[in-house]
């Protein structure tokens, strides 16, 4: 088969795997409006956080299904791409600032509410999380799910590159932007491409098509510490907003691009690097972070740890996530073209659970 993926972003990407991995000849050609790094795609800016428990605050049970089963197909898919350590499965540490405890507790009597497992949810006074996380333990009150994980976003866009460019069968159409598709048709300022199958996954910019998609603004801070040592991603409660902090490691071995090679300081000192996520504005406003959201990510960063006044914040990130008006992911059949997009907060989430169910349920198993 001769197959064009229109988009190269996360779920592209996580496609294209699902389909080598079944029919490792058949013929995939991207078209990327952008480089092949997918350094523009919010699947680059995204944390990966995998946290089907404390998305059920404000997303559907649906999600919470997908959320776990993408959590079972994780591994195998980073494995396959050589992306042996790009997986973390150790829990999230839930806390909040003493005044917001309240907010906290509240949180977690609406997740216990929502799910029948309510014995994943467990509940932590200081000693427990400094067992859990010895950094957090002047922390008096917490929770902790221990089978939340976490993907190492940006190393999984740059490996999975870096395995398709094994394939002769898989080519790159680079800043070739797709204007127009229709079944087994690929519309491009340079004609049109005819295919046995196409799939949409251009995320926002599939408008064209989706008259209902939006674009959530979504900031991040990278920072860098040496006097702090978090494990595990870490959230923060707080009545106007949700925080996390995801350590990243204190390097970035495998990615080959621009942007890394400009935070050098975790590779000359050792320094641990963490992101500090993400704001989330209605607005499809892709300029730089501004100053109350630094402000407030910072702040957060600072209730969790003092230790990270000294940190260096060395990147800040702007993206949008592509979302329906009901924040749910939406697959569309039709013979010769499948679409999936609205992934909304939840990419590395559902990604894979949602590609496998297109690729099960859909007409292109016929
Ligand atoms: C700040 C932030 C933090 C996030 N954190 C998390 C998290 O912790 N956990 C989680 O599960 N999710 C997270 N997400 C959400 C996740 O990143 C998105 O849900 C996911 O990236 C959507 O995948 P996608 O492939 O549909 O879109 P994208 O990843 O954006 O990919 C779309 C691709 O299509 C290309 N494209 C667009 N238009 C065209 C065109 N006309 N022609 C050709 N190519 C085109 C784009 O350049 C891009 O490469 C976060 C998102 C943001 C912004």
């Amino acid at each position: 088969m001769n197959i064009a993926i229109a988009g190269a972003g996360l779920v592209g990407r996580v496609l294209a795997l699902n389909l080598l991995r079944t029919r490792p000849d058949m013929q995939i050609t991207f078209y990327e409006k952008d480089s092949k790094e997918g350094v523009s795609a919010a699947g680059f800016t995204a944390a990966g956080m995998l946290a089907p428990y404390a998305e059920l605050e404000t997303a559907e049970s649906v999600i919470f299904e997908l959320g776990q089963r993408s959590i079972e197909l994780w591994p195998d898919l980073l494995k396959e791409i050589g992306l042996y350590d790009g997986y973390q499965q150790k829990g999230t540490v839930i806390t909040a600032h003493p005044q917001d405890m309240g907010e906290l507790e509240h949180f977690i009597r609406l997740l216990r509410y929502k799910v029948d497992t309510v014995g994943e949810i467990e509940d932590c006074n200081g000693g427990e999380i400094g067992a859990i996380e010895p950094d957090l333990a002047q922390h008096q009150k917490g929770f902790f799910i221990p089978s939340e994980g976490v993907v190492d976003a940006q190393r999984f866009m740059a490996f999975s590159v870096n395995y398709f460019e094994r394939f002769e069968n898989v080519s790159f159409r680079e800043y070739t932007p797709v204007t127009h598709i229709e079944a087994g048709k690929v519309y491009t300022d340079e004609g049109v491409e005819q295919f046995d199958w196409v799939f949409d996954t251009r995320g926002l910019g599939a408008k064209e098509h989706f008259d209902d998609l939006r674009g959530v603004r979504g900031e991040v801070l990278w920072v860098e510490a040496n006097d702090i040592d978090i494990t595990r991603p870490t959230r923060l409660m707080h009545p106007r907003y949700k925080l996390y902090i995801v350590p990243r490691g204190s390097g970035c071995e495998g990615i080959d691009l621009e942007y890394c090679k400009e935070c050098k300081l975790s590779q000359t000192t050792g320094y641990k690097r963490y992101i500090i996520g993400a704001t989330e504005i209605e607005s499809e406003d892709f300029s730089p972070i501004s100053v109350r959201s630094s402000m407030e990510l910072l702040s957060a960063l600072y209730t969790v740890h003092p230790s990270f006044g000294e940190a260096r914040v060395v990147n800040s990130e702007t993206n949008c996530r592509p979302a329906f008006r009901d924040n749910l992911p939406r697959i569309e059949n039709e013979k010769g073209l499948t679409r999936i997009n609205g992934l909304y907060r939840h990419g590395y989430l559902l990604s894979p659970a949602v590609v496998e169910k297109a690729l099960t349920e859909g007409i292109f198993r016929q």
